[in-house]
């Protein structure tokens, strides 16, 4: 590694490996930092039942702009999911099954109901400045919720829909879930398919590692950053073995929860801190279970705080056997190593389930995530976020946690981060705003 460099980039998750290619393939030279021995982020494709498997981001969709141009120019499709025959929900402690249409005709008017006034506040999700979110911007999903008057077995029902994607209801900001649904006409179910149903082809390594081959920047892995300090005319970032870079400018491209770790001069402002100090509370783990058998496939629900597994689903056939992918809103609910506590955990759903093997990972505790995707806390959606995306000084945030509209997955990383490349590149080149 050479000392100095047009742009530094931090952290190579989707939001710093676009904004490294872009740059790069600009003209400017560029050095990547990143803290793990590989790069992805909160995607990671691991090994797993001898095949490989996504740990974290997985599932995107063609009405994404952002991935869906990049899959489009690397030629990478999606997979179908498969087909779902049976839904389980769990309400007043009572497991329930159906079709899914009989979940999605229960469930429907309750969130029409909670979200119904999610294009009244974003009339134009692109434009987050015309938003009118004085009356909801300070309250949670659960002030909304309580709002409502439901009867507990009603509460359930909806908390079942939102439980994986929210976490818990008390702390997140309703001001996000609106926005979401806004983004999709004010459709929740149309949200939640685009993000939830359609994993990459080849996983997102496939799309990590196409766009990496294309990047000339310099990519430095195991190389964890401490401290970034703008002095005026150039930036000085210092690794936590203690090596300093000089660039113009310099990409943050982390996870807001780790943001705390890393000194930033001069200091953000103090709403931005603060958001940094309080940290998003979105904690998953992600277990994979491979069970015995091609059994029937199914769709799980649970609410939070009623069951370690929120939400369960068949995923893939496997050499004879079903894989069946689990996700756990507070990932100290289960151990995702312990096969007799998973298939437990999995018995209340389907009674005769047989647990052959396990592999997951803790979001909440991995070092250099600290979390999961984002849902912003109360008033940081439309106050704070915004901020973030405008320069500080010589230094540019971008990443998932922080985009316009992508906000929470992999379209917001690659969102921001090529929303970075352009803002430098035009300041590299002198041309102003
Ligand atoms: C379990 C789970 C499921 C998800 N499912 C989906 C999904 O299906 N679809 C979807 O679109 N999104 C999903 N997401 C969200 C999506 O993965 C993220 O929004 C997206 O990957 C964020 O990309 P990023 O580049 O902004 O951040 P990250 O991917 O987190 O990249 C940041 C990088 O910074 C590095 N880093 C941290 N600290 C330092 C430091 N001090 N110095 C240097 N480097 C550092 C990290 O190691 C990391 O590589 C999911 C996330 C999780 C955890």
């Amino acid at each position: 590694m050479i000392d100095s460099y047009d742009v530094a980039v931090i952290g190579a998750g989707f939001a710093g490996i676009t904004a490294a290619r872009d740059l790069s393939m600009a003209g400017h030279s560029v050095v990547l930092l990143e803290a793990r021995d590989r790069v992805g982020g909160r995607t990671y494709l691991s090994e797993a039942f001898g095949r490989q498997l996504d740990m974290g981001g997985t599932y995107t969709h063609w009405t994404k702009p952002h991935v869906w141009c990049e899959l489009k120019r690397y030629g990478i499709g999606l997979v179908s999911p498969l087909s779902i025959a049976k839904s389980y929900w769990l309400v007043d402690g009572v497991v329930h099954s159906g079709t899914p249409a009989d979940f999605a005709q229960l469930t429907e008017p309750l969130l029409k109901q909670c979200f119904a006034d999610a294009r009244l506040h974003f009339s134009q999700p692109g434009n987050i400045a015309a938003a009118d979110v004085s009356a909801i911007e300070k309250q949670t999903i659960g002030n909304r919720i309580d709002s409502l008057n439901l009867s507990t077995h009603d509460r359930d029902l909806l908390i079942n829909v939102m439980a994986t994607l929210v976490g818990s209801e008390s702390e997140q900001g309703l001001a996000q879930f609106l926005f979401w649904c806004a983004t999709y006409f004010g459709n929740w179910t149309a949200f939640s398919e685009s993000g939830g149903c359609w994993p990459i082809e080849g996983g997102t390594r496939g799309l990590l590692d196409a766009m990496t081959a294309d990047s000339k920047a310099e990519l430095c892995l195991s190389t964890p950053v401490a401290a970034i300090e703008d002095h005026g005319q150039e930036v000085t970032v210092t690794t936590r073995d203690g090596q300093r870079i000089r660039a113009q400018h310099v990409v943050v491209a982390l996870p807001l929860n780790t943001l705390s770790d890393v000194s930033i001069k001069p200091p953000l402002p103090q709403p931005v801190r603060t958001m940094i100090e309080q940290k998003h509370a979105i904690k998953p783990s992600k277990i994979w279970v491979r069970v015995k058998g091609e059994i029937e496939t199914f769709l799980a629900h649970a609410p939070v705080g009623k069951h370690p597994i929120n939400t369960a689903r068949t995923e893939y056939r496997h050499d004879g056997d079903t894989l069946i992918v689990c996700f756990c809103s507070d990932a100290s609910t289960l151990d995702g190593g312990d096969r007799e506590a998973v298939q437990h955990a999995l018995r209340t759903f389907v009674p005769d389930i047989e647990v052959i093997e396990t592999a997951w990972h803790d979001w909440a505790s991995d070092p250099y995530a600290k979390g999961g995707w984002v849902h912003h806390r109360p008033g940081n959606l439309t106050q704070v976020v915004p901020q973030m995306r405008k320069p500080h000084g010589r230094i540019h945030f971008a990443g998932g946690d922080f985009a316009a509209i992508g906000v929470g997955g992999i379209e917001g990383a690659i969102e921001t981060g090529a929303q970075a490349a352009v803002d430098i590149t035009r300041s590299l080149n002198g041309i102003s705003h």
